[in-house]
């Protein structure tokens, strides 16, 4: 029920507007209010608090549904369901939760600011610090690569309260967007999923109570690692969607298309490529599928979820490339959207882990199996 209403909703709201936000880099303010409307920013979110009360397994098939028409909204949607809802259901006290779930459910983007310029891959190295003063913290420092930084309403953001301490003083806090020192710098001008935006953020000696602290002191590293294993299964949602979207294009017009005094689709050479694409998108999905699964059945699920995201972002880079080689000439222009696909495709395999860093967790799983 959820993917037939999420289907009609993209086909009819969203796929309108893809073409115009991927290049004004921007996107459409009733894109957004349609996401809150249709219950789909707080999916797992408990009712009491405005949520929609489903299952993580929703929120991968949402996620898949919306990146088959446009992956920044994908992107947007997953994040909130993925990372931002889940840490403060998670950690959060109850005021918190009473105070933000609400509002993420209802009209609230979160953001979630772990990168900085001198920390990607190795992101507990990060220099943000947090100084107590009394029963305030104040932050100062940069972060990089925040998405849907020009949208959001709430930060939370991972700093240092202890540099000593190394990884052991990252710490996790609430920070409103208003707060005086927050500054959201310009949105980078990329190569796909141009809609999301992506901003560097500067805190000049931001002043956050104490109670804005999510969680206890120290475990900031910890939130960010168990969250983020499960946001790799939202990623990996997000390019088979897209792929298979790419893949529902461009099959149709190869059937169409005349070369020879044949359909393009009836050359053996094409029907064999197309097969194993079509095979490989299956492998995706069951991957992503029984991550997600096991996820809901409490078993351990690191290493399916980076094997789902690893192996979804190859093949998205693939089948988008191949349907472009399909469709021939037009597929590199702008008038038909594989080239979008193809471009929005290759974020999967650098953000939320790159894909090398997916491979160090798979053979790092993988050692004490034998
Ligand atoms: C569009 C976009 C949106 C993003 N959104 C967010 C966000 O919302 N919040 C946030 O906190 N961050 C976000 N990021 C940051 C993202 O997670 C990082 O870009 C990513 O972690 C990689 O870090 P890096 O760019 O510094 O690359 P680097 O860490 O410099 O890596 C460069 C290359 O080196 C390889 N490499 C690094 N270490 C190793 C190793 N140990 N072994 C083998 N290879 C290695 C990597 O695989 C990669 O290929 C976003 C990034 C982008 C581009």
């Amino acid at each position: 029920m959820i993917k037939s209403t999420v289907k009609k909703f993209a086909e009819e709201q969203i796929a309108p507007l893809v073409s115009t936000m991927d290049e004004n880099a921007k996107m459409e303010k009733s894109v957004i209010q349609g996401l809150f409307q249709q219950g789909l920013m707080g999916i797992e979110i408990d009712t009491n608090y405005g949520g929609t009360g489903a299952s993580f397994f929703s929120s991968v098939l949402v996620v898949e549904e919306l990146a088959k028409v446009d992956a920044s909204v994908a992107l947007l949607c997953d994040l909130q369901n993925t990372v931002i809802n889940p840490l403060i259901m998670k950690h959060g006290t109850e005021e918190q939760k009473a105070t933000y779930l609400t509002k993420l459910a209802t009209e609230k983007i979160g953001s979630f600011c772990l990168s900085e310029a001198e920390a990607g891959s190795d992101s507990f190295s990060l220099k943000t610090r947090a100084d107590k003063k009394g029963d305030y913290y104040v932050i100062s420092g940069s972060k990089m690569w925040v998405t849907s930084a020009e949208y959001a309403g709430l930060f939370l953001v991972m700093a240092n309260v202890d540099s000593t301490l190394g990884y052991k003083g990252i710490t996790c806090f609430l920070v409103d967007r208003d707060t005086e020192g927050l500054h959201i710098g310009k949105a980078e001008n990329k190569l796909g999923i141009r809609a999301s935006s992506t901003c560097p953020l500067t805190f000049g000696n931001v002043k956050v109570p104490e109670a804005n602290v999510l969680g206890q002191i120290g475990h900031g590293y910890k939130y960010a690692i168990g969250v983020l294993n499960k946001g790799r299964i939202g990623i990996a949602a997000q390019m088979l969607g897209l792929a298979q979207g790419c893949f529902d294009f461009t099959i149709p017009y190869i059937k169409e298309r005349v070369q020879f005094g044949k359909r393009i689709f009836d050359f053996q050479g094409l029907q064999h490529q197309v097969a194993q694409v079509a095979t490989q998108l299956e492998a995706a999905r069951l991957l992503t599928y029984n991550a997600a699964r096991f996820v809901e059945a409490g078993r351990p699920f690191i290493k399916e979820a980076s094997m789902a995201k690893y192996y979804a972002s190859e093949i998205a880079g693939l089948t988008t490339s191949k349907c472009m080689e399909w469709m021939g000439g037009v597929g590199y222009t702008k008038d038909y959207p594989v080239e979008k696909y193809f471009r929005d495709a290759k974020i999967g395999s650098i953000y939320e882990g790159a894909s090398n860093i997916q491979l160090n967790t798979i053979a790092k799983c993988i050692d004490p199996e034998y």
